[in-house]
């Protein structure tokens, strides 16, 4: 097929000095994944062994779950668990019991650990393979952290993909596998548009359920659709799967490449690639169009945060006019983003981690039109007058691939155009 990789700038990013930073650092923890995922996975069940902090947590991200039978708890490590006063697998191997038999439905369980478990040593992954062993086959019992010792809140969902990956079975069959927990609205675009060219099959991890038919192997070959699966990524490869790396389907120039990457992958010619992308990338950059007229010429600066910045940065900067100052990302896996570092023109600082009061002063300095953060740092910069976006947010709205772009645009071009409306 014709190239359709998109025309790099003179110098990308890829080589760019890192600053490094490992101070001070505001950012939520792995268990807020368990709000997306629990949705997606609709037979499993998350278990967060952890203090009430934990619980108190999701149930203020969840919020919602008054008429629905939860999908997600927490074991609370009371005080004399924390103490090792009790023995702490007993009570789970109660707690689990307890779970099990009131809910038949459960066929994945996922023992969640946090911080409370860390810090006592409580051995997750010794109570997962009993479990495992206890209640094979009806339920599978996995384990991952969602502690926030040393994590963001993104690494949830790349710990649980990645502990699903070993057990998978193993296949010869050639497949797609894309990787990553897209609302499914936008999963089902993403596999019309690969299905409408022909590639198949497609199986998708996280699957819908436990006994879709889900396999890896050497034959098999992997996108991801986030860029924060670096764990994942390398569980894939370690079952002899091969990743196929693109610039993440983000706006309409990041999904023509992404598509672009797949098709070459599975031979579609050109004129199948054009006929399928050419009504909804139309459509894309039409929408694009009418949120960048507000983001044209504005600059913007990302704190660390969802992993999503470098990808952003790169939409932001060439399809709607921004200017990046300082791109923040909490890990740079360029496995994964290197494409988008190509793409994203030298200029702006890329730092990697986080030393909250430097990071500040820079923002400060810089007075950037907008500011891609954590909700801790985003109230204090609007009272000095700065527009911020929570980077949350970006997780929890649809953004991915054609139709969703506009929406992605509307994210960032609202708080400006808020901004400037008040500034009247
Ligand atoms: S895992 Fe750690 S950071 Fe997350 S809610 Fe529990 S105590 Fe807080």
């Amino acid at each position: 097929m014709t190239d359709q990789t998109p025309i790099q700038p003179a110098r990308g990013c890829r080589d760019t000095p890192v600053l490094k930073e490992r101070g001070q650092r505001e950012v939520f923890c792995g268990l807020t994944g368990i709000i997306w995922l629990h949705r997606k996975m609709q037979d499993a069940f998350f278990l967060v062994v952890g203090s009430r902090t934990c619980a108190h947590l999701l149930q203020s991200a969840a919020g919602v779950m008054i008429f629905a039978e939860p999908r997600f708890g927490t074991a609370i490590l009371e005080e004399k668990d924390l103490a090792g006063l009790a023995d702490a697998h007993e009570e789970l191997d109660r707690e689990v019991a307890r779970l099990l038999s009131r809910r038949p439905d459960i066929r994945q369980l996922f023992l969640v650990g946090s911080c409370p478990s860390e810090v006592i040593k409580l051995d997750l992954a010794r109570a997962a393979e009993r479990m495992t062993v206890q209640y094979a086959p009806k339920v599978r019992v996995l384990n991952y952290s969602g502690s926030g010792i040393e994590t963001t809140f993104t690494q949830g969902e790349d710990a649980c993909l990645a502990s699903m990956v070993p057990v998978l079975p193993e296949t010869d069959a050639r497949e797609l596998l894309l990787v990553g927990a897209l609302p499914d609205v936008v999963e089902d675009q993403a596999l019309q548009l690969l299905g409408d060219m022909g590639i198949g099959p497609i199986r998708v991890l996280p699957a819908h359920r436990a006994d879709d038919e889900l396999a890896v192997g050497e034959n098999t070959v992997f996108a991801l659709t986030q860029p924060f699966l670096g764990d994942t990524h390398a569980a894939l490869e370690r079952r002899g799967a091969r990743h196929i790396p693109a610039p993440f389907p983000f706006g309409d120039e990041g999904t023509t490449a992404w598509l672009a990457a797949v098709a070459a992958e599975f031979g579609v010619d050109q004129e199948t690639f054009e006929r399928v992308t050419a009504a909804p990338r139309a459509r894309a950059r039409k929408a694009i169009a009418a949120a960048a007229a507000d983001l044209n010429g504005k600059s913007i600066f990302f704190f660390p945060d969802s992993q999503l910045e470098i990808p952003l940065a790169r939409f932001l900067t060439r399809e709607c006019g921004m200017e990046a100052i300082e791109v923040g990302a909490p890990y740079i896996h360029k496995d994964l983003v290197g494409p988008d570092l190509d793409l994203l023109a030298e200029g702006p600082v890329i730092s990697e981690g986080q030393d909250v009061d430097l990071q500040l002063d820079r923002c400060r300095a810089a007075r950037p039109d907008l500011t891609v953060c954590g909700l801790g740092l985003a109230n204090p910069l609007e009272a000095e007058g700065l527009s911020t976006k929570w980077a949350i947010e970006l997780v929890f709205t649809p953004v991915h691939f054609y139709e969703q772009a506009g929406d992605l645009a509307g994210l960032f071009s609202r708080p400006v155009r808020r901004k400037g409306v008040l500034s009247l």
